[in-house]
């Protein structure tokens, strides 16, 4: 073949993709999915709305998702008792997918994005990818954002958006509404825009501690959410927003591809939407689940960060890496993130969690 020099950007070279190992292993407790695979309940009827929608498969899909995001309005409305209108919600291929277009619409090579580290690996990927300006205010030895430092740094250097994971991932612990509507209050001052990343809301222990319950009272808002984590839809890829008001939801639908979510995820994400019952019990099941290993690693004499969501941060070893491999030679797949000498472990099956918590022993032991 004749020599070609690939004209890829330049800021992009060297990097490596985002992913996490997919191996299958006894314990898979790597990208905190839903343990639970969809009951054969679900599974009928995901069969049969599919089959229905492919009747129409020659034919574009609603552009809009009116009859997704109508469905979202009526869940979120179960699930956290506020009632947000079909304008002021979008849904998109995963909340990646969201957080990609907020940062199409919002962000830019005159702007910036200001983010709580350690925080979600992939913010620094949607502020490269839209060549915004990622800022960062380190988080405090809790991991805990400190409120005056962060609203210091909004006055000061004015970004367009703020990030905010909470329950934060890799840590677990989640931002307490008193502290974020000091910055939502802040950036509003500024005419910045706050994006509040609750992947793992549904896990959290205080059921009322929601941004959604601050969307009608500022104007300046963006929950992002998922049906990839307590859902356990992860493999349909559906994510959506809620927002302030319906003019953000607008400037997202100028930057979205075209029929960006197909025919079949919309009809699938309905149906499944429509069984969200069967997940209250799994979430419970996790949430229980979760304390459990929680409590275990303190037995142990770990220091375990706080936990809203369902995974566990913990720590800390001289040298995770051995630990992380010594899991991994009993199969159990944890995840080797965050800060140095931490690790964290997605909550399994009560079966899987058992294994996990006998084999770190063991590992530990005998890494002694
Ligand atoms: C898992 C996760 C997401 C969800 O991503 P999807 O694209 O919806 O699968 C979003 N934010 C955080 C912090 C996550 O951990």
């Amino acid at each position: 073949m004749t020599e070609f020099e690939l004209p890829i950007r330049q800021d992009l070279i060297g990097h490596t993709p985002y992913g996490a190992p997919q191996q299958s292993v006894r314990a898979r407790l790597n990208v905190n999915e839903n343990p639970f695979p969809p009951s054969v309940a679900l599974r009928e009827a995901l069969a049969l709305a599919v089959s229905s929608a492919s009747e129409n498969l020659n034919r574009y899909p609603d552009r809009e998702a009116e009859q997704l995001r109508s469905s979202l309005s009526a869940y979120i409305e179960r699930e956290s008792g506020v009632r947000i209108g079909v304008d002021r919600i979008w849904a998109a291929n995963g909340s990646n997918e969201i957080m990609s277009q907020i940062f199409s619409a919002f962000g830019g090579p005159d702007r910036s994005a200001l983010t709580f580290p350690p925080t979600y690996s992939m913010y620094p990927e949607y502020s490269r990818n839209s060549f915004t300006q990622l800022l960062t205010v380190d988080r405090d030895i809790n991991f805990e954002i400190d409120v005056e430092e962060a609203s210091q740094a909004i006055n000061e250097l004015r970004p367009t958006l703020v990030l905010i994971a909470s329950p934060n991932n890799p840590t677990g612990n989640a931002i307490s509404l008193h502290d974020l509507e000091t910055i939502i209050q802040c950036a509003c001052r500024t005419g910045g825009l706050v994006i509040v990343d609750e992947a793992y809301a549904e896990f959290r222990r205080d059921i009322d501690s929601t941004a959604v319950r601050l969307l009608d009272k500022y104007p300046n808002v963006i929950v992002t959410r998922t049906l990839s984590k307590a859902f356990g839809f992860a493999g349909g890829r559906v994510g959506y927003c809620l927002t302030s008001t319906p003019a953000i939801v607008h400037s997202l639908m100028l930057v979205r591809l075209p029929y960006h979510l197909s025919a079949l995820t919309q009809a699938a994400a309905i149906t499944a939407l429509a069984h969200d019952f069967e997940l209250k019990e799994q979430v419970s099941i996790l949430r229980a689940q979760r304390n459990l290993i929680v409590s275990e690693l303190q037995a142990m004499g770990l220091d375990v960060a706080p936990s809203d969501a369902n995974f566990v941060f913990f720590g800390t070893f001289p040298n995770r890496h051995a630990i992380w491999q010594g899991l991994c030679d009993h199969g159990v797949l944890i995840r080797e993130t965050g800060p140095d000498h931490w690790l964290r472990v997605s909550v399994g099956t009560p079966e899987e969690n058992q294994f996990f918590l006998d084999s770190l022993r063991e590992v530990i032991r005998s890494s002694r």
